[in-house]
């Protein structure tokens, strides 16, 4: 038998002291390391639909679901015969493809007022080339931000963050030099502020899903809308999760309240390395080779990534949005019944499909408020009774729930039964 690592077990245990000690903290993402909820994190063997099987056999209902970015569950056949097709011609070629132009066009078809959009690899890259863009065309530097809305980890925007930054406890990130957010305003979610002349942008998430699932008061993006008019300040939705997710298109149609730009990501690149930002075509304009702004990639329209999108946004349509949103009421109402009946105080907040938990006493309308539910330590006694129980929810207080399109009534019903064995032991363990 081999010595070094090799030798090792195949267990959880093990993979994560190997991780441990070539990549910092043994993950890639920190919010992946359990540090808010104690115990260690499980390595993925495979997943299959809603669930997931770890290298030691275990399989859990899998409520993470790549933070969202996998919509129909993992290992589609769909997708996965895209992604083959796509790769046995060629993975990145640096010229232009016909997946990148099929892509662009079913995501602007789906959002009215994104008359264009370029395609990039991540999330993070998305906002930071949005900003670029609402910086060089208005000629401003100040970016708003609100209080717990995360946009990815550029240096601009890392500020005030929710996701891991909140989980962390962290106010920004060391390494971010001052002069990088010199001209970044960061305010309280679910208020409109007063906007000076000199702001380039306001960056929101629409619906706020990175301090757990914060719901926009009624007005508040109507307000923003008017805000940003009122000083000639560019309105920019970071969708990266609520874009085909809420439904078969963006918040903003689901609202009823249009950006000059928009930031996708997740959901559509189909569990692969894909974002975009896109907006009005004037906005757009001022992007290089036509205008003076400039914003590039090696892989960005990365042909197997387009193939991935377009296979599920070709999968779904409307209606099964609509009956994953009913499957998912109901499971909110039950997730709230099972909370109630062991005595538990629990708020629920419901987006389409997109679903939250905290475990306070009235709703959660801003980051303060989050704060003081992720506080009280519940969530990480939840999180350790569920992933006993065979369901596996984001390792963090400030994570949304992610039902896809693979989580059947069935699914769903596992998680509730889990939940109410689940509550009844935290009950029990607080009395
Ligand atoms: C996940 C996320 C990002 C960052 O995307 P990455 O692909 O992780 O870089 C940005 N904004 C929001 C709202 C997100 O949820």
């Amino acid at each position: 038998m081999a010595e070094g690592p090799l030798s090792l077990p195949d267990t959880n245990a093990a993979w994560f002291e190997r991780a441990r000690r070539v990549i910092p903290g043994g993950v890639d993402s920190p919010v992946r390391s359990f540090r808010a909820v104690g115990g260690r994190p499980y390595t993925v063997a495979r997943g299959q639909g809603a669930y997931v099987v770890d290298v030691e056999g275990h399989r859990y209902v899998d409520m993470v679901q790549s933070y969202g970015a996998v919509l129909l569950g993992h290992a589609n056949p769909v997708v996965t015969r895209a992604v083959s097709d796509a790769a046995a011609s060629g993975t990145s070629f640096g010229a232009p493809t016909r997946g990148e132009v099929m892509l662009a066009e079913a995501i602007c078809s789906k959002v009215p007022g994104c008359d264009q959009l370029r395609l990039v690899s991540s999330g993070t890259e998305a906002v930071m080339s949005a900003v670029r863009v609402a910086r060089g065309f208005t000629g401003r530097d100040v970016v708003v931000k609100f209080d717990g809305c995360y946009h990815g980890h550029a240096d601009t925007v890392l500020a005030g963050g929710g996701s891991g930054v909140a989980t962390l406890g962290l106010p920004g990130s060391a390494g971010v030099p001052r002069s990088a957010v010199a001209d970044t305003l960061v305010v309280p979610y679910n208020e409109v502020p007063v906007l000076g002349r000199d702001v380039a942008c306001v960056l929101v998430e629409p619906v706020a899903a990175n301090m757990g699932v914060v719901l926009p008061a009624p007005g508040f993006l109507e307000g923003l809308r008017r805000a940003c008019d009122a000083v000639g300040a560019l309105l920019v939705f970071d969708e990266v999760i609520t874009g085909f997710r809420l439904h078969y298109g963006s918040a903003s149609t689901w609202y009823g309240v249009q950006p000059d730009l928009w930031c996708f990501g997740k959901v559509i690149g189909g569990g692969l390395p894909l974002a975009a930002f896109g907006g009005r075509r004037d906005v757009l304009g001022v992007l290089a080779p036509d205008g003076p702004v400039y914003q590039a990639g090696t892989l960005a329209g990365n042909p197997v990534a387009t193939a991935a999108g377009l296979a599920v946004l070709e999968s779904v349509g409307p209606d099964d949005y609509e009956e994953l949103s009913r499957r998912v009421a109901a499971f909110a109402h039950g997730l709230q019944d099972a909370a109630s009946s062991a005595g538990l105080d629990v708020q629920v907040p419901l987006a389409g499909p997109l679903v939250g938990l905290f475990f306070a006493t009235s709703p959660v309308r801003s980051y303060p408020d989050a704060r003081d539910a992720a506080g009280n330590g519940l969530y990480a006694s939840f999180f350790t009774e569920m992933i006993r129980r065979g369901v596996v929810l984001a390792p963090g207080p400030y994570e949304a729930m992610f039902p896809g399109m693979a989580h059947g009534d069935a699914e769903l019903d596992v998680v509730l039964e889990a939940a109410a064995s689940a509550a009844r032991s935290l009950a029990a363990g607080r009395g």
